[in-house]
């Protein structure tokens, strides 16, 4: 049954917010509620990588990221030891649309899409909270908890839990957060630091008590974070002070670094924990309620911003009616195995970061200073940091035959010049498009039947001898099928092609 009903997002960091605002692209009505007073004022999450800002620009267009005072384009990264310099990684790919990271604090990007989500109409309701709830096959009763009206019972049909490593959600649902703890102490703060070091490029440097990574964290700010050692009697804990990261920048690293002011002094400790399943019936997890990991390759909040991404889309044909609700399943099936190599990626930076053994840390310098002087190392990092690796083939959506030219179902659709601008400016709207080698052979839309889900495909023509049209492998008269969050549906050689498709969906 088709409803206008609004869906419960809970929780108003990044994710819930990227939730709420795609879900509104779609056509939803939503609710976002946090006990927080505002958004968080701290630099926290450092990065968008391109794949969020990819598949986030149909709806936010990247330079909106880009224009804000404190945003950086991304060079890449220098390692050092306490005495030299070992290397130099380059990121960027000049000439790319979308840059490979873009340096803009959580605090900005939360603005970001605040702002946005603002102009859709939509507010989080502030000081309000999710209290304890009963999760039954015809919906969700929840008790909420506003600061300024009372407590209230109120009933939805799809509740998304974004509500961060403490979910009340993920308790409510009694559910297990199976994983580790690293018994390491981290500590952290951002400072006004006198230098005059490029801030485009993230410092890592690897001395014999542990590593002191440095980020640009927007105007003549730095983001410091230091390995604080083994908690125990001899370590202290709590936040740390200036003059204690002073120290620890004087004696790992060979910056010559002076610090002007702190601005936030924090300690943390990592959990590395994946939910078994991110939907429970109606209620969905995302983000840190459903993954977390260590900070190491930044990739937690962006990956928390393609699960909102990916389960928008999807849970807006089932709210329309439009797609059977086993279509959500997929959300589990396609992000679950990202959000697992997310963890096990950043467990295996984190614990070579942590290495102490003299021996190690030596057999660590002598092979990142021979791959640091090859060409390496920067084509395999760049799309597994940017994400641009990411992939949904061998999945139930990703069926059908594969492109001519490589491609395949499931893959990333390449954000290619098409008629003198990136395809991805071409897909500024909600739905689905079907991108057509001209000229057009048939009628496709009128052959793809009547539901609500074929009619909301847009079909574009594209140049069948044009860069686009090669690398996908199409000819004149084929197609290819791209989902709304840009990654590749189906690969048609005639519009009977697309049926299988748009049937598996539920349409
Ligand atoms: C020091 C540090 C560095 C980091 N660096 C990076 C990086 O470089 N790159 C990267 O991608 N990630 C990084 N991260 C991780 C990133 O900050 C998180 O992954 C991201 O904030 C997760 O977003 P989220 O929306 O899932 O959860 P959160 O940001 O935790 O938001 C959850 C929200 O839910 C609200 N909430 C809680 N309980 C309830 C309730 N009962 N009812 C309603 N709302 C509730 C909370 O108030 C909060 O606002 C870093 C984190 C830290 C601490």
């Amino acid at each position: 049954m088709p409803t206008n009903k609004p869906i419960l997002i809970v929780g108003a960091g990044p994710v819930g917010l990227a939730a709420a605002h795609r879900l509104r692209w779609h056509g939803c009505g939503v609710r976002i509620i946090d006990p927080q007073a505002g958004p968080t004022a701290l630099s926290k999450a450092l990065v968008v990588w391109q794949r969020t800002l990819e598949t986030l620009d149909s709806s936010l267009p990247h330079e909106r990221f880009q224009q804000h005072k404190d945003a950086q384009i991304l060079q890449g990264a220098i390692v050092q030891t306490a005495q030299e310099t070992i290397g130099k990684i380059v990121l960027n790919q000049p000439g790319s649309p979308i840059p490979t990271g873009l340096l803009l604090p959580q605090s900005a990007t939360e603005a970001t899409l605040i702002e946005r989500l603002r102009e859709q109409g939509v507010e989080v309701e502030r000081k309000t909270s999710l209290g304890d709830f009963r999760n039954d096959a015809d919906g969700i009763t929840c008790q909420i908890h506003s600061e300024a009206e009372g407590d209230s019972e109120a009933h939805f049909l799809w509740m998304i839990g974004a509500d961060g490593a403490h979910s009340r959600v993920r308790h409510g649902l009694h559910l297990d957060f199976p994983g580790a703890s690293i018994e390491r102490r981290w500590i952290l703060g951002d400072f006004e630091i006198d230098q005059d070091f490029d801030p485009q490029f993230i410092q890592a440097c690897l001395s014999r008590d542990g590593i002191v990574a440095l980020f640009p964290a927007g105007r003549r700010r730095w983001r410091i974070i230091v390995d604080g050692g083994t908690p125990g009697p001899e370590a202290s804990s709590g936040p740390p002070t200036e003059t204690e990261i002073q120290n620890l920048l004087d004696t790992r690293t060979s910056t010559g670094w002076t610090i002007r002011e702190s601005f936030w002094l924090s300690e943390f400790f990592i959990n590395e924990r994946i939910v078994d399943n991110y939907r429970h019936g109606r209620i969905l997890l995302a983000g840190d309620a459903a993954h977390v990991h260590s900070p190491a390759g930044g990739q937690g909040m962006n990956t928390g911003i393609q699960d909102a991404v990916n389960l928008a889309w999807k849970l807006a044909l089932v709210t329309r009616g439009e797609a059977h609700p086993r279509l959500l399943d997929s959300y589990h099936e396609e992000r679950h195995p990202i959000g697992a190599r997310v963890v096990e990626n950043s467990s295996r930076m984190i614990h070579l970061a942590m290495l102490r053994s003299p021996v190690l840390q030596r057999i660590r310098t002598l092979l990142l200073r021979h791959l640091l002087r090859t060409d390496w190392v920067a084509p395999r990092l760049r799309p597994f940091l940017s994400e641009t690796d990411i992939h949904y083939r061998r999945t139930s959506l990703a069926q059908g035959t594969k492109g001519a030219a490589g491609l395949q179902p499931g893959d990333r659709l390449p954000n290619l010049q098409e008629a003198g601008k990136p395809i991805y400016e071409k897909l500024r709207h909600p739905g689905a498009t079907l991108l057509i080698a001209g000229p057009k052979k048939e009628d496709w839309s009128s052959r793809l039947g009547g539901s609500e889900l074929a009619r909301s495909i847009i079909p574009m023509e594209i140049q069948p001898q044009g860069l686009l049209a090669r690398t996908l492998g199409i000819q004149s008269g084929q197609a290819v099928l791209v989902r709304p969050d840009t990654y590749i549906g189906t690969f048609a050689r005639k519009s009977g092609d697309l049926r299988p498709w748009i049937e598996m969906m539920g349409g």
